[in-house]
This record gives C-alpha cells, structure tokens and sequence, in this order.
C-alpha cells in the first residue's frame, strides 16, 4: 500500500532527486505483476539509475494517494485493474488507442504537470504478432476475437487498424459481446459462445482473449481442422506459456503466437518515456521473465 514514500522516514519532504526516475505499476490487488521483472530487466540492461516499483493502492484511497505520485519523483507508471478507466479523470491527454478503447494502461507525467495516458496493449498485440509471424496479414480474412473483456477491446481495435475486413467476437456473455460491436461499428459483429466452432470457417486470424487456458482455469477447447489450418492462431494468455488452445492448433499445422511477447512489447513505450531509452525485446529479456512465471 502507498501514500507516501515507503522508502522514506516520515516527516522526509524531500524531493527524489531528478536524475534518479521512478516509475511503477498502480493496482489492486498487484503482487502478482510481472512488470517490475521487464522494467528491472532494462534499467539493469542499460545501467539507469532508476527504480519501477509496485503501488498497491487501495480502491477507497485511489483519488487521495494517485494526485501524489509525481511529487514523489513518478515519471509515470502502469495502470492495472481496478484503475485503467479511473486514471483517465487525471489525464491531460489521451492517445487515439484509449480514447477508442476506454482504458488506459501506460501514463507519463510530463515536467509540465500534464499526465499523457496510453494503451500499450494495441501497439503490443501488434508488435508481438508481426514480430512472430511477419507474413501474417490482417487483410487476408476475416478475424474471430474469443473474448469481450478490456484486452478484446484493445485487440479488435488493433485488428481493424490493421485492415481486417470483418472480426467477429464471441464472448460467454453475449451482451458484452454485443456492446464491443457497437463500440467499433459495421464491421464488427457478435456471435453466441454454442457458435465459436461455426465462426471459425474461412477466418485469416483467430485470437483468445479470454482467461480460459491460464494456470487453474478449465481449456478454451476449440476444434481445429485441416479446412482452418491457414488460419494465424494467437493466445494472449502467457502462463503457460503455451496453452492446451496454442497447443492444439500448433498440432493441427496452423501458425501460433503465444502470449508473452505481447507483455514485453506493451512494456515498452512506458519504459521509453519514463527512462529516455528503448529498449530491446530480446532473449534476454524473455529468460528473465519466464523465470518468474509460476
Ligand atoms: P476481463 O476484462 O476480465 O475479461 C475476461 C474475459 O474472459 C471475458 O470475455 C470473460 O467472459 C472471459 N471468461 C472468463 N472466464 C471464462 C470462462 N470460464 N468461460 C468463458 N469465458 C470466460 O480480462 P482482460 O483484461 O480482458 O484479460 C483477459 C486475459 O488476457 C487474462 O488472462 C489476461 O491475463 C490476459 N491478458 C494478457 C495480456 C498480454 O500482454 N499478454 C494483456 C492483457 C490481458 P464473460 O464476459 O462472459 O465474463
């Protein structure tokens, strides 16, 4: 929990030094964040002289301990659950990604006092399948988004950025479903969750955004054929890092891509901004991190 420098004696008003940055990730509940290990990784990769902590804020004491950071030397943080639409009453200006999205995930305290907010989550998704799969298009077909949460949100936003020429979203619910579409307009549609294996015929892209398949949830079990072998298969889920869903179309002979690239590429306009370096998403990288996955 924060509200004031844990790192200082109380009645300490001084002012972290500007040379040395902080920046961290704002949440609740948060120990869980992988993010402290990405950011460590390249401060110690590039010899800043900077720290990325953990806030763990309590929901009730949000709009008292938020205004707080960039006096504390923040040069900007993280945004996780419950606060990704809550920081946007403190943001200056929003990026096209939040704006369309609702949500913001990346904010930077400028010297001004102005707080930018973004959607890593958009560039991120993109990064990481073109990194993984360059010959993928999104324009070759029709997409299947399995999911209707906030990363959904990011991801059909990205596809339709993308060219994809129609994405259908099918989701447990399907009145969340039917509230994304209206969001994005013509060219999204939804369909019943009993209608996923039906959706699937003729798509280019299939991607799950949904948690099912992470460590203690039930499988996303779809049945993939050789008739949507063509079909690039991306899960978002990145623990493990190959789910039952990634191991199933792999063994079909479709294309995959798994989760963990897409959170080390969404880490890094955050870094960039925060620490004045871009940084690389590398085998390094990628060690270090799956060694904290549990
Ligand atoms: P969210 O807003 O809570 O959405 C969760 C989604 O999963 C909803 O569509 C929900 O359906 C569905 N779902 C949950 N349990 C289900 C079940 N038993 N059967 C069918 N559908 C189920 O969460 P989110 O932020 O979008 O994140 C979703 C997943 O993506 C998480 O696993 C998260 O870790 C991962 N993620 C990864 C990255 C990355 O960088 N790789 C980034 C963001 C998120 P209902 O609407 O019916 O509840």
């Amino acid at each position: 929990m924060i509200g004031m420098d844990p790192m200082r004696p109380e009645g300490d008003d001084r002012r972290t030094p500007p040379d040395r940055r902080r920046a961290g990730v704002i949440g609740w509940p948060i120990s869980h964040s992988l993010s402290p290990r990405i950011h460590g990784f390249w401060l110690s990769r590039h010899g800043l002289d900077g720290s990325y902590e953990i806030l763990g804020i309590e929901p009730e004491r949000f709009h008292l301990v938020f205004p707080t950071l960039p006096g504390q030397g923040f040069a900007g943080v993280n945004v996780t659950i419950p606060f990704k639409e809550w920081v946007l009453d403190y943001a200056t200006r929003v990026t096209p990604a939040v704006r369309k999205t609702g949500a913001a995930n990346t904010l930077v305290f400028a010297d001004d006092g102005t707080i930018e907010a973004d959607n890593t989550d958009v560039a991120g998704f993109l990064m990481n399948v073109k990194s993984s799969a360059p010959d993928w298009s999104a324009r070759a077909g029709p997409a299947v988004v399995i999911g209707a949460g906030g990363a959904a949100r990011a991801i059909v936003w990205a596809l339709l950025g993308e060219g994809a020429p129609a994405v259908t979203v099918v989701n447990r619910t399907r009145s969340r479903a039917e509230d994304l579409c209206r969001h994005f307009g013509e060219r999204v549609r939804s369909a019943d969750w009993q209608g996923l294996d039906g959706a699937l015929d003729g798509t280019a892209t299939i991607v799950n955004t949904t948690s099912l398949g992470m460590t203690g949830q039930p499988p996303l079990e779809v049945a993939f054929t050789p008739d949507r072998r063509r079909a690039l298969v991306v899960d978002i889920v990145y623990n493990p890092l190959k789910t039952a869903f990634l191991a199933a179309a792999e063994s079909n002979g479709n294309p995959t891509v798994s989760g963990l690239g897409m959170l080390l590429h969404q880490a890094v306009p955050g870094f960039s901004a925060w620490f004045g370096v871009r940084p690389e998403v590398d085998d390094g990288l990628w060690e270090a991190v799956v060694e904290g996955l549990q």
